[in-house]
């Protein structure tokens, strides 16, 4: 992409609406534009690297058996009334009318219409287990949206929903989903800590939330010190093996870790005060198995192998991307801007022309640009008259990892300068030992 034909409206000075960094970094970075109270629209660096996150959340999805499929974001008010909820939500439900007078609502979870979907096609337990998942826009009218897209009024959610015979079937669709969490965090470049969630009236244990460490999260988390050291789940993982499964588990809930809510300062207080961490944290997944809350009342319900009617046990997983997005920001940033881990950077590298019109530059930068995208490589090639302190300023606010500067000097004896956009480490080298670093 050139950068004279692209679209990343750089903002110069730093944006008085926000509080943090995240959210300062997304605005000058030109990623998302506020529209109204807490919706935003995605400008295209900022699409780029949702589409990442997304595809990163997708493939773990996938590997661990879930099937995607997309369900709308306008919902009828019947499927609520079954369930009891229509009224119970309250005033997070943006409810609407259409032309008809028919009660309508921009949906802020999907359990109601999965269930629906579910209960129209599946009879017999010969089809379980099934895990149905999408990524969709979502809406919940928040009394304080803040923070960017981290509170947001509209959000992305992948919300996964698990139907199974038995609790203990269902126990394992939970365990696929707990580590395909712990996997998908760790490829996001971060380190996810799932604490115990309230579980409500449903009781039991089957309920965490993955908490990402920062200052600036709304929740106040406390926890072992331990989960630096656990190991992620490995890509070849037997998603199949119940008890493989859930010796992940075991060991990944073996130690204290809960946000306030569930807080329990005895237990808290038996850990060794140097493994202690108390902190701050952003709920960025919940996993929660709630048996048959939603099946009972909305009649989901199928054959066992005793020929009786069971209602299904499920489980619902939810993650959100465009939440993460300013989480990876807030865990990955420097004083001059973001640094992107490879997995979703909007390019993977940026080619900076210093002084487009000089010869020897444009013919560098072009060889460079054409080469590089010939390998694969997604590169942003910066061809604008820009004075070089901007292109610098600009390369390392939108954080690509690699950058390689063709200098009007080093071009004219075939050499580029090659900077590592997280230790800010360069190095001169030539052309082809560039391209070499690089591919
Ligand atoms: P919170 O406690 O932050 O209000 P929640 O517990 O209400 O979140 P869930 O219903 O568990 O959220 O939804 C699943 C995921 O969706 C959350 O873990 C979070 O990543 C994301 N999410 C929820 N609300 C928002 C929001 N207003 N803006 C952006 N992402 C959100
Ligand atoms: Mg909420
Ligand atoms: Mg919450
Ligand atoms: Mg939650």
């Amino acid at each position: 992409m050139r950068l004279s034909r692209y679209f990343m409206p750089i903002l110069k000075e730093n944006p008085k609406e926000a509080e943090i960094v995240s959210h300062r970094l997304m605005l000058r970075a030109g990623m998302v534009r506020q529209q109204s109270q807490g919706i935003y629209s995605w400008l295209p660096l900022g699409k780029k690297v949702l589409d990442k996150v997304n595809n990163i959340i997708r493939e773990e999805q996938n590997r661990a058996g879930a099937v995607e499929l997309l369900m709308p974001t306008l919902q009828s008010a019947e499927l609520w009334q079954e369930s009891g909820r229509y009224e119970a939500y309250g005033k997070e439900m943006l409810r609407i009318k259409d032309r008809q007078e028919r009660p309508m609502l921009y949906g802020p979870t999907n359990e109601e219409m999965v269930t629906d979907i579910f209960r129209s096609y599946v009879k017999t337990y010969k089809n379980l287990p099934l895990n149905l998942y999408h990524i969709q826009l979502k809406f919940r009218d928040e009394i304080r949206p803040r923070f960017g897209t981290m509170r947001s009024r509209e959000f992305l959610m992948k919300d996964a929903y698990s139907f199974d015979l038995t609790r203990e079937d269902a126990i394992h669709s939970y365990n696929k989903m707990f580590v395909a969490y712990l996997r998908t965090f760790a490829r996001l470049g971060m380190r996810a800590i799932p604490m115990r969630a309230d579980t409500g009236p449903i009781g039991g244990n089957h309920s965490h939330e993955f908490i990402i460490l920062a200052d600036t999260g709304e929740s106040e988390v406390f926890s072992h010190k331990a989960f630096t050291d656990f190991e992620i789940p490995a890509e070849n993982t037997d998603f199949d093996d119940v008890a493989g499964l859930q010796s992940i588990f075991d060991k990944w809930t073996s130690v204290y870790a809960a946000t306030s809510e569930m807080h329990d300062e005895a237990a808290f207080n038996a850990i060794p005060e140097g493994d202690r961490l108390s902190a701050r944290g952003i709920e960025v997944g919940h996993i929660f198995y709630f048996g048959t809350k939603y099946s009972e009342p909305m009649g989901a319900k199928v054959q066992g192998p005793d020929g009786k009617e069971h209602p299904v046990h499920m489980g619902s997983y939810g993650i959100g991307p465009t939440r993460l997005v300013p989480a990876i920001i807030e865990a990955s940033h420097d004083e001059n801007g973001i640094i992107w881990p490879e997995s979703v950077a909007p390019f993977d590298v940026v080619v900076i022309n210093m002084k487009p019109g000089d010869a020897a530059c444009d013919d560098i930068s072009e060889k460079l640009y054409a080469s590089l995208g010939n390998a694969g490589k997604d590169v942003l090639y910066d061809d604008s008259d820009d004075r070089a302190g901007t292109k610098f300023a600009t390369a390392d606010l939108i954080g690509v990892p690699v950058q390689i500067i063709v200098g009007p000097r080093s071009a004219a004896a075939g050499e580029v300068e090659v900077k590592d956009r997280k230790t800010g480490a360069r190095e001169v080298m030539t052309l082809e030992a560039a391209l070499n670093r690089v591919t």
